[in-house]
C-alpha cells in the first residue's frame, strides 16, 4: 500500500496540490498533481527539510522607534526558526541602519544572517 502526503507547491502562482506517493519504506514512486519538475522537486524538499524565510523585529532602545524590522538573509530550516527567534530577541540595533545590514551574523548558527529591511533613521530623518 502506497503512502500519500500531499503540499501545495508555492513555486509559481498556480499554487498546485501536489500529492507524493510512496511505497512502505518511504521511497518515493510518484506524484499526482505537479505540473513540473520544479513543483516535485519542492515538494521533495518540503517534506525533507522546509526551509522559510524568518521575519521579524529587533529592539532600538528608543522610544520613538522601538522596533526594527529585519529578516533572515535566506531561507532556513523551520527546526531553526525557535533559536533563531531566541537569539534575536536578546539584540539591540544601534542608528544608523541601512536596509541590509547585518544585525547578527551566522544567527543560531543557521549560516544565515538577520538583517535590517528598513533604514533607521528613515529618509526624512524619522525613526
Ligand atoms: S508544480 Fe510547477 S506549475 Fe504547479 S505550482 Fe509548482 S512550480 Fe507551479
Amino acid at each position: 500500500m502506497e503512502a500519500r502526503e500531499t503540499v501545495i507547491c508555492i513555486g509559481c502562482p498556480l499554487g498546485c496540490r501536489v500529492t507524493v506517493l510512496q511505497d512502505k519504506k518511504g521511497n518515493v514512486t510518484g506524484f499526482k498533481g505537479a505540473d513540473c519538475k520544479q513543483g516535485q522537486k519542492y515538494v521533495l524538499d518540503e517534506l525533507k527539510n522546509p526551509v522559510r524565510t524568518l521575519t521579524a523585529t529587533v529592539r532600538t532602545g528608543d522610544e520613538g522607534y522601538p522596533l526594527l524590522p529585519v529578516r533572515t538573509s535566506r531561507p532556513v530550516l523551520k527546526v531553526l526558526m525557535r533559536p533563531i527567534m531566541r537569539e534575536t530577541a536578546k539584540v539591540t540595533a544601534r542608528p544608523p541602519v541601512k536596509a541590509g545590514d547585518v544585525i547578527v551574523k551566522n544567527v543560531a548558527k543557521s549560516r544565515a544572517d538577520i538583517i535590517a529591511t528598513a533604514d533607521w533613521p528613515g529618509p526624512g530623518g524619522e525613526g
